[in-house]
């Protein structure tokens, strides 16, 4: 039996959230009705010149620069000739052999760890249209997604799984939402990827013939459909056959994919750079402007909160998973004082009750009700003693409906812990003496009913007294 290794190079289409297009004045917005977002350049009028959009060459600037690629000073869009009716020019402007950004990488935590993933390019391009096949012979074009500027990341073939494959994807749209180019959203299609997907014999150097998948629309998808492939393709090989080097559609509903072209009749699309644009140029003022409107990255971010601050790599990688999350640490984290400690209890904090009570109202971290500074405020409650851990998790739902800080709530309700080593003295007597019976069985021996006297003192006290010193107090005394 030979055992299969899979590779996979992934080919990713960012949209960028530009005002408007790559090429014309239309502006883009997701599902508005069909036809209403184009010009004449986007229809192919004749006469029609296309101007290329500043923004979209800052934001490829601002991608590469993050995912660490070189910059092109002079790039070049090419034109790229297809027939097909969501394209009424005849071709696509794209960019072919001196795309604005080459090299770089990927860095995503795998299994707990950095790992990264190499680029071969960047290059801007604009999207096509957008067909849809009805029934009998009719099929509707709608050109509102045409000429919205792209980037394509095109990655080596140095993915082995397809989990490896969707934690890439994964890591792209984190990185595109760090930086506000694109809101990365699959489902709505403003990110897009295919899969080249080959296996070879476990060792060999030599890759096999690869498959390219389109049509994959969302993450749960990347992995599926790249698993089905590495399933139909060693089938193949084991059987004895030779995978067809082929271009395949994913079928999300069957699940399974469709050929849709072999490579043997691969489009000759005669690439030529495009007479109507001027090379796009890259200055130095917008390459430092540019650089210095880069946040701290998302694996830089991790890093940070697991070495310096001492979060365990898990809680690091959640709460850098997206930049309003790690922003809301960072600022309660400031306003707290940046010890380890408080970094585990914000975190803590932020992780369990505070993710539960956003879930569960469908808000973001940016939109909730307990900001950064009052979060912080009730760590520090708990961190000097004034409220035990028990009365901090009333105080913070109390927080959450009223959106009152910590200190305000304490005060009001008198939930200051009770540290006096007279007050609590007293108040375990008075428990000790109102259960005479427990008491003596606890004296002679029953050792497990402390936690009952201390149910009871927390009882008399309204949970505000201090628990280590409470159950010190009860033992001295019941031991009397
Ligand atoms: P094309 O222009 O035909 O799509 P490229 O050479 O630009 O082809 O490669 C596109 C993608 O395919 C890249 O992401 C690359 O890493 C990947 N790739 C190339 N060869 C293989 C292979 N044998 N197996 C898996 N992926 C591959
Ligand atoms: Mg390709």
């Amino acid at each position: 039996m030979t055992n299969w290794e899979t590779v996979i190079g992934l080919e990713v289409h960012v949209q960028l959230g530009t005002a408007t297009k790559a090429f014309s004045p239309s502006a883009y917005s997701y599902g508005v009705g069909p036809n209403t977002l184009t010009d004449p350049v986007i229809l192919g009028l004749p006469g029609c010149l296309p101007t290329f959009n500043e923004q979209a060459m800052r934001y490829a600037v601002k991608l590469g620069l993050a995912m660490g690629c070189s910059i092109r000073q002079l790039s070049r869009f090419a034109r790229k000739h297809y027939f097909y009716p969501d394209l009424p020019k005849g071709y696509q402007i794209s960019q072919f052999d001196e795309p604005i950004c080459e090299g770089g990488k990927v860095e995503f935590w795998l299994n707990d760890k950095p790992h990264s993933v190499r680029l071969t390019r960047i290059h801007l391009e604009e999207d096509a249209g957008k067909n849809t096949h009805q029934l009998g012979a009719t099929s509707l074009v709608d050109l509102n997604r045409a000429g919205v500027p792209l980037c394509e990341i095109v990655s080596e073939p140095d993915l082995r799984s397809a989990e490896e494959a969707a934690a890439y994807m994964r890591a792209v749209r984190q990185m595109v939402r760090y930086l506000g180019i694109s809101e990365g959203n699959m489902e709505q299609g403003n990110l897009r990827c295919d899969a080249n997907v080959s296996i070879r014999p476990m060792g060999d150097e030599k890759y096999g013939e690869r498959v390219e998948l389109k049509n994959i629309n969302s993450f749960r998808f990347v992995q599926k459909a790249i698993e089905h492939e590495v399933r139909r393709q060693t089938r193949i090989k084991e059987e004895g056959g030779t995978v067809a080097q082929e271009t395949r559609l994913w079928d999300a509903n069957a699940g399974m994919s469709i050929s849709m072209r072999s490579k043997e009749d691969a489009n000759d699309y005669r690439y030529f750079p495009d007479p109507d644009l001027p090379p796009l140029k890259v200055t130095d003022e917008v390459m430092t402007e540019v650089k210095n409107s880069l946040p701290e990255l998302p694996m830089q971010r991790g890093i940070r909160l697991h070495e310096t601050l001492g979060l365990p790599t898990s809680d690091a990688i959640t709460i850098t998973a997206e930049i309003e999350i790690a922003n809301y640490f960072d600022q309660a984290l400031k306003e707290a004082g940046e010890t380890k400690k408080n970094a585990k209890m914000i975190s803590n904090w932020m992780l369990g009750d505070l993710s539960g009570a956003l879930n569960a109202s469908g808000k973001s971290f940016a939109e909730s009700p307990v900001t950064p500074k009052s979060l912080a405020e009730l760590v520090e409650l708990i961190d000097n003693a004034t409220i035990s851990g028990k009365i901090a998790k009333d105080v913070f739902a109390k927080m959450l409906a009223s959106g009152d800080s910590a200190k305000a709530i304490v005060e009001k309700e008198g939930l200051v812990q009770i540290t006096d080593a007279g007050a609590i003295e007293e108040a375990c007597r008075k428990v000790i003496n109102a259960n005479p019976k427990q008491a003596e069985q606890y004296r002679n021996g029953k050792e497990a009913l402390l936690g009952f006297f201390v149910g009871q003192l927390m009882k008399e006290t309204r949970g505000k007294a201090n628990p280590k010193m409470a159950n010190e107090v009860l033992k001295k005394l019941l031991g009397e």
